[in-house]
């Protein structure tokens, strides 16, 4: 796997004792080169790790050289390598296979972080709601009602065949493409959700429009649509949607549920350097949903803006009475 930690394997100086914890000790070729007397007290260490990234401690002049994959080799690995008279050829060969390891890792690295999403198809005979005639449709009509939500909010879709029946389908929409969707229940039928979501797509992404300077990061899509905000579709932030939130490059304010979940988002936010917001909402008004049906939205931006905590101790001093007030 890795042609540095085998090479030097190879080429240890004889006499070494091994110890239970995976070291070699010999004698440190190192000491004579550094200005010191040569040791004869196998006072030179050296170990493999499990990722097959490499150290080197000399107990008698001090000397430390290591790697590890996705490093490239240091000066003073090459010296180390020479003491242990490993020829030169191959020092070469052990420089470019980390430098080959190197451009892997920075490759694979990109690969991870910045997602890409794919055209995907709603469920089956899904149509636009707006437009829509059937009868069929009423429940879902009066679930949107029931949630003050317009046909003009969202493109929401719904279809009649079985399975998807009295479900709300919103598509998850990326740059102007559809790339997933969640269909919820509006009758209480289990499961309330039923989704295809692609890793790092965060909801409501299209309608972060430039003008604006802060994002809102919620759980939910209703949420999200109320008050223009993002939704990361549950209460874990993925290294992806933490990407694609920050590249919007604006301020970032997370409003979590009163629960569990939301205090686990909390959590998150603080650790990614998200601000937090956890505002006193008027009784009765549990999420920001209920607060724009309540308020409005230009008020209930208003509340979550002005009640924006940025720092870690802050948000601990209000999170501990905000999870807890019964409504
Ligand atoms: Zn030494």
């Amino acid at each position: 796997m890795s042609l540095i930690a085998d090479t030097l394997l190879a080429y240890l100086p004889p006499k070494r004792k091994h110890t239970p914890s995976g070291w070699i000790s010999f004698n440190a070729p190192c000491c004579v080169h550094n200005g010191n007397n040569a040791d004869k007290r196998q006072r030179g260490g050296f170990i493999v790790n499990q990722d097959k990234a490499v150290s080197y401690h000399c107990f008698n002049c001090g000397f430390k050289a290591s790697w590890q994959p996705g490093r490239t080799m240091s000066p003073k690995l090459k010296n180390l390598m020479r003491w242990f008279n490993v020829p030169d050829d191959i020092i070469t060969k052990c420089t470019f296979d980390a430098l080959r390891l190197k451009e892997d890792a920075e490759l694979g690295l990109k690969q991870e972080i910045i997602p890409t999403f794919t055209e995907r198809a709603l469920p089956m005979g899904a149509k636009l709601i707006d437009g829509c005639t059937s009868k069929d449709i009423v429940p879902v009509l009066e679930y949107l009602h029931s949630r003050d939500l317009y046909l003009e909010d969202y493109p929401f879709y719904w279809t009649s065949k079985t399975g998807f029946k009295n479900r709300l389908i919103i598509p998850f929409l990326y740059k102007g493409q559809i790339v997933g969707w969640t269909a919820r229940s509006v009758n209480g039928q289990n499961p309330k959700y039923i989704s295809e979501q692609q890793p790092g797509y965060v909801f409501n992404l299209d309608n972060q429009h430039w003008d604006r300077k802060f994002v809102i990061v919620v759980e939910g899509p209703f949420d999200a649509i109320a008050v223009d905000g993002v939704a990361v579709l549950g209460s874990e932030v993925s290294q992806g949607q933490h990407l694609m939130i920050n590249q919007l490059q604006r301020e970032v304010i997370v409003v979590p549920d009163r629960d569990e979940a939301g205090e686990k988002l909390v959590d998150q936010a603080i650790e990614l350097g998200w601000g937090v917001s956890m505002p006193e909402w008027p009784s009765g008004v549990k999420d920001v949903s209920d607060a724009v049906n309540k308020l409005g939205k230009p008020a209930t931006l208003w509340l979550i803006i002005s009640s924006r905590l940025k720092t870690e101790l802050k948000i601990r001093l209000h999170q501990k009475n905000w999870f807890r007030t019964e409504e």
